[in-house]
């Protein structure tokens, strides 16, 4: 029994400590039931991991913390602060936005900063200012709507959508355009066309197949802030450990899970590779929802065709370069825009090859965090979005690295001088490596592709629509991939299964 909550004499068995996981295992704990973790790696986090190697630390996964809010709730609930676990600081500028015609440009959260970006521009200072604000007017209203019953109220498909919103589903969300063409009702100016568009990165989608109330995400930087957790983003995942050990969570490491066991349309339990089974009134799986089924479950064909629209999302290839030197004209994150962004969307979501001249990422977290590189060196991570595995037509490593060869020359190309010359480490990881790493859908970085004439943007319900005790957290099931989204399902599974017991949160 924690903080005066009446024990349940429950058992939940939760299968990964990615960060839907670990959000769901402190939320049913807070809530009183009994909670067990159990991760295939030797270290939980999932996809928010890390790596030492020779004095550079690189975070493999997320870089760009937001909505802290939907952090801090999963320490309310269990009657503790996030502060006295994990400390965040403010990246000023969020990014800095490179284009191959030479103009650079800063997001500034501070609103006369960002005013005076703007006049570096092409076009007249002040219409582009208005447009700018009439832009953020528009995100934030999307913002606001999509936050009260979405996000909080954790609604998980079309009729409860319909049920909670209404009329305004229809009026007022904005579904009738794409991310895309709502940019582009709101700026002439093709350098801001195109870095609002790239805010679909969050989600690794594109933004042309992405429907306009997407917009809501350069609010979530704008009105929230852009943060990184201090020490490095791992130290997010130790946070949450340390909450999960105060409150009495088991976390059983190096335990993959074989199977999800059944008894007709509920679940009992899983069985671990060793052998071991483990039995409960609730499995929470972190494990995406299409290779959970497939494998975990072995549902056959005709179940599995049914999820075919909860596609992955893009996955990558992550570069993390050590350098030599500093390479000054860098903030802590950075784009590199392709010449046609259009192009790269239809090449990555709808031709699924490797693109010639993708938009690039790119973080060197020494500009706020100088442990993370020996002096005067450099700590480089390298992100373009690819396709996710094609498992009729795989790609060989030598495709990916033929890639790797193509951004250089890019950041080359555009001021990165000598890049080449100046590595002195390097580490590559492939979707083929994500994959393996996390058994995420074919590579897939973001869990569920946001894409409207496919999915409308659902991703997959966080309650199995097969066994009534099985619920999904994660990138795989609503509100989608991304740190707070992953943790924010977490937290509405746990509602979901007090609803389910009768409990109201
Ligand atoms: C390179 C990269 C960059 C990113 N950048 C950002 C960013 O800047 N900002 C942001 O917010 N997000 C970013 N993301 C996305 C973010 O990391 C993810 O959306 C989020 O961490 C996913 O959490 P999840 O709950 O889906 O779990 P996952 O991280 O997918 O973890 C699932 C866990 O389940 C375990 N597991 C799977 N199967 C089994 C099994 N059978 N038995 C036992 N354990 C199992 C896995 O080992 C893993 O630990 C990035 C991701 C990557 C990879």
């Amino acid at each position: 029994m924690i903080d005066g909550k009446s024990p349940r004499n429950k058992r939940v068995v939760v299968v990964g400590a990615g960060l839907g996981g670990l959000a769901a295992a402190a939320s049913l704990r807070a809530e009183g039931f009994e909670v067990r973790i159990v991760e295939k790696n030797d270290r939980i986090g999932g996809k928010l991991n890390f790596r030492e190697i020779e004095g550079y630390g690189f975070d493999l996964g997320p870089s760009i913390f937001t909505l802290p809010q939907f952090f801090e709730s999963i320490w309310e609930r269990a009657g503790k602060r996030m502060s006295d676990y994990v400390g965040l600081e403010k990246v000023t500028p969020h990014w800095r936005n490179f284009f191959e015609d030479g103009v650079v440009l800063d997001l500034y959260e501070e609103m006369d900063r960002m005013k005076a970006e703007l006049a570096k521009l092409p076009g007249d200072p002040e219409t582009l200012w208005k447009q700018f604000e009439a832009f953020l007017a528009y995100g934030r209203e999307q913002y606001a709507l999509v936050d009260e019953g979405y996000f909080r109220e954790g609604l998980d498909n079309l009729w409860e959508m319909l049920r909670y919103y209404g009329w305004r589903l229809i009026f007022k969300m904005d579904h009738r355009h794409s991310m895309s063409e709502s940019i582009a009702n709101h700026f002439e100016e093709e350098h801001l066309r195109r870095i609002f568009e790239y805010f679909i990165k969050y989600v690794g989608s594109s933004a042309v197949d992405a429907p306009g109330y997407m917009n809501l995400m350069p609010l979530i930087q704008f009105d929230y802030g852009l943060w990184y957790v201090k020490g490095g983003m791992y130290n997010l995942a130790r946070g949450l450990g340390r909450l999960l050990d105060h409150i009495g969570v088991t976390v059983s490491l190096d335990s993959e899970v074989a199977s999800i066991d059944r008894n007709g349309r509920r679940v009992t339990g899983v069985t671990l590779a060793s052998g071991e089974t483990i039995a409960a009134d609730y499995v929470v799986c972190n494990m995406e929802v299409i290779p959970a089924y497939r494998k975990l479950l072995s549902e056959p064909p005709a179940f599995l065709q049914k999820l075919k629209k909860f596609a992955p999302a893009c996955s990558g290839i992550v570069l993390h370069l050590g350098t030599d030197r500093i390479y000054d004209q860098l903030a802590h994150h950075n784009f590199f825009f392709s010449k046609n962004q259009h192009k790269h969307f239809d090449t990555v979501f709808k031709q699924g090859k490797l693109p010639e001249d993708p938009t690039i990422y790119l973080v060197a977290p020494t500009r706020t965090d100088p442990s993370k590189a020996p002096a005067g060196h450099d700590n480089l991570k390298i992100l373009p979005h690819i396709p996710p595995i094609d498992p009729d037509k795989p790609l060989t490593h030598d495709d990916y690295v033929a890639l790797k060869d193509r951004v250089i020359d890019k950041l080359e190309r555009m001021g990165l001088t000598d890049l080449r010359k100046h590595i002195v480490v390097e580490d590559l990881l492939t979707p083929v490596d994500i994959e393996r790493m996390y058994y995420s859908n074919r590579g897939s970085i973001y869990g569920v592709v946001s894409d409207w004439k496919l999915n409308q943007a659902f991703k997959a319900p966080k309650q199995s629509s097969k066994y009534k005790n099985l619920y999904f957290t994660g990138g795989s099931v609503n509100p989608g991939g991304g740190m707070p989204m992953a943790v924010l399902s977490g937290q509405k599974v746990c509602d979901r299964i007090l609803k389910q017991e009768g409990r109201s949160s």
